[in-house]
């Protein structure tokens, strides 16, 4: 699967990638070198605490996990 780059530097995944991978419109994207590669992994929504992605809660457009927000109210 080959993609042109254009002048900004952009590239369009794949809409078949994108299903695959769960990524939409908004969702965070990092960006890495390994092995001499670029390579694109799905920054998955956590915990601002604990990094859980389980049970997530917004608050004041932070995501906090239930368990942190009873350890919180405590
Ligand atoms: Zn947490």
């Amino acid at each position: 699967m080959a993609r042109k780059v254009d002048q900004l530097g952009r590239i369009v995944l794949p809409a078949e990638l994108r299903r695959l991978f769960g990524i939409r419109e908004g969702d965070l994207v990092e960006i890495f070198v390994e092995d001499n590669r670029i390579v694109l992994a799905k920054v998955e929504e956590q915990c601002v605490f604990c990094g859980s992605t389980t049970e997530l809660r917004e608050f004041n457009s932070k995501l906090v996990c239930v368990t942190c927000v009873e350890g919180l109210r405590s």
